[in-house]
């Protein structure tokens, strides 16, 4: 007998030290093997999740496994399921209840060298077969190499398959608990949604409530209810992808009165999710803005990564750590002493803590400052208001477009606009808007064109464009504050309003607007520019600049766009360079 090279040992002498000595003289009882041929003969254990039950939704190798099984073991209803996919085959189905006779059939039945496929719904490693098998297998003595082989085929697990039918909830940090106190002690479980409710996880619940279990979810949404809203959006699915799928969207505080079952997962959303046109939706992350206009505005994506945008990265708040460290260090003698002080803080602050809290998120508030339309002074007062509002951590940026730019990070902003406001103020959205930039006519002796830049203002300051405008109003011709500079221009002039458009503000080719109109009647100015911002807000693409919109389309409310391109072909600068 010929022995193969790949042959590592033969079972008749798998204790001896010398394998295949007696070859020829014992060769009729022979039985050589290679490793594959080793396992072969222990059979093999094929853990399969198969999804949530539609048979589109399971995964080729799932069906694959099936097909090369011998024995199919699952509990009846999963059977039945995918019952078109195992004809032919050897099954042995049991009650929900007896999971542990089920996985040691499995291992019993590999071990006598079949292929047995044990089926999960969803995935076998979500509250399914996969543990309970290697269990039973390691309870035996097993070991990788030398026992049966396992295979673990992933399904599509209930939280993913429930999450697609309700829209996009989970896309952020999500955790699944099953309430089920059958293997898992209550007051774990209960640790664990308190846990989660805290750390603003989207949760999904698995077994939710059953015949018997009925008080569990009850509890969990007592519990959730301490540190979410009872707005927050709750989604149940029932059978997804079955024929008895039912979605209902609801919230937490009234979803006990929806059906709750066995085949229910619930999904709760985080701090953030939201209802769109009976979708729920949870965003990609926390990098939201309040402006005056919005209570929330995610950030476009340009604006997404930027170090202002995230306040709350480790990497800032580090910083912020180091500086505090610094004063620690500075007002103390000896190391003893720092010790004493970081412990009394800590007990101070455990101290003062609340035993439950209401999700408050900080975000960054970002508004425009400033004095007046035309009013360019601001009194001592109001600076003392501000900076008593801005604290140590607000940014305060002092722009060229007419006002301070406050950011700052808080969960309330309605109480910030309510000092701003009582302090005279006055107040705009920053970011994509329409800004009015109106020059001091003359400290106020030009006063004519005031009402204009004022009316201006309350009918357009702050209007959501494509792209951040400004509108510059100035009082005579002589424009020092450069309102022919900006996207639009108008001037005031011999009683009544020159017109341009179109000015490029930034970059080696700045340029200003083209004048396309002169002496527009004041009466007809206000509509006049009412309707080119309107144009712009219809027609524009989002992030098209008003210059670059102009030179699309050649004509805005009748004003036409001339070509004044450089005669020298200008090379295009790298940003930055
Ligand atoms: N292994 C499965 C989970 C089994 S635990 C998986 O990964 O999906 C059983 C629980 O799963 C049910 O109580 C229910 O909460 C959830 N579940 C399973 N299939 C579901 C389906 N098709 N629709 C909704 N929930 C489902």
């Amino acid at each position: 007998m010929e022995v193969p090279e790949n042959i590592i040992t033969c079972i008749m002498c798998i204790y001896s030290k010398h394998p295949y000595v007696h070859r020829g003289a014992f060769s009729s009882y022979f039985i050589v093997l290679d490793q594959e041929g080793a396992r072969t003969m222990k059979g093999k254990l094929l853990v399969i999740g198969f999804g949530p039950g539609y048979e589109k939704h399971i995964t080729e190798r799932a069906k694959e496994a099936i097909q090369e099984s011998d024995i199919i073991i699952g509990y009846k209803t999963y059977i039945e399921l995918i019952k078109g996919l195992i004809t032919g085959k050897q099954i042995i189905s049991t009650g929900m209840t007896e999971e542990v006779s089920r996985a040691q059939e499995a291992v019993k039945q590999a071990e006598l060298g079949k292929k047995v496929a044990v089926i999960s719904s969803g995935d076998a490693g979500v509250y399914g077969m996969a543990g309970l098998v290697y269990e039973v297998l390691i309870e035996k003595g097993w070991k990788r190499d030398t026992g049966v082989e396992v295979e673990v085929i992933p399904g599509i697990s209930a939280i993913n398959s429930c999450a697609a039918l309700l829209g996009a909830p989970i896309m952020h940090d999500a955790c699944t608990i099953s309430l089920s106190d059958h293997l898992t002690p209550w007051t774990l479980i209960e640790k664990r949604i308190e846990a989660a409710a805290q750390a603003d996880f989207v949760i999904a619940l698995y077994n939710p409530k059953s015949g018997r279990r009925t008080k569990q979810i009850m509890e969990a949404q007592r519990i959730l209810l301490k540190y979410r809203s009872p707005e927050t959006p709750v989604g149940l699915v029932k059978s997804a992808f079955r024929d008895s799928q039912h979605i209902v969207l609801t919230s937490l505080r009234d979803m006990l009165e929806h059906e709750i079952g066995m085949l229910t997962t619930v999904i709760i959303g985080n701090s953030s999710t939201f209802l769109h046109d009976g979708l729920m939706i949870t965003p990609r992350g926390y990098q939201r803005k309040y402006t005056l206009t919005e209570k929330v505005q995610p950030l476009k994506p340009h604006q997404r990564l930027q170090r202002e945008a995230e306040p709350w990265a480790l990497d800032q708040t580090e910083e912020l750590e180091f500086s505090m460290n610094i004063d620690v260090v500075v007002g103390k003698d000896s190391s003893r002493e720092l010790a004493e002080e970081a412990l009394n803080i800590v007990l101070r602050e455990k101290a003062a803590a609340p035993q439950v809290m209401k999700q408050k998120f900080q975000s960054i508030f970002e508004i425009a400052v400033s004095p007046g339309v035309t009013n360019k002074k601001f009194t001592a007062k109001q600076m003392m208001i501000l900076s008593e509002i801005a604290g140590e951590e607000c940014v305060l940026e002092y722009t060229p477009d007419h006002y301070i730019k406050l950011q700052i990070v808080t969960s309330d902003p309605h109480e910030i606009v309510k000092k701003l406001t009582q302090s005279n103020f006055v107040l705009s959205p920053v970011g994509d808007v329409l800004t009015v930039k109106a020059c001091d006519f003359c400290d106020g002796e030009k006063r004519d064109a005031i009402p204009y830049a004022e009316k201006l203002y309350e009918k357009l300051g702050g209007m959501k464009l494509p792209k951040e405008l400004k509108l510059g109003v100035n009082g005579c011709g002589m424009a020092c504050y450069g309102a022919v500079k900006e996207d639009i221009g108008i001037v005031y002039r011999k009683g009544a309003f020159d017109l341009f458009l179109g000015a490029k503000t930034a970059g080696r080719n700045a340029h200003p607007g083209q004048i396309v109109a002169e002496g527009i009647p004041p009466e007809e100015i206000i509509e006049v520019i009412e309707k080119i911002v309107q144009e712009y807000k219809e027609k524009a693409h989002p992030n098209e600049r008003f210059y670059k919109f102009f030179k699309r389309v050649k004509k805005i409310q009748g004003f036409e766009y001339q070509d004044i391109t450089p005669k020298i072909k200008m090379e295009v600068p790298i940003c930055g360079e």
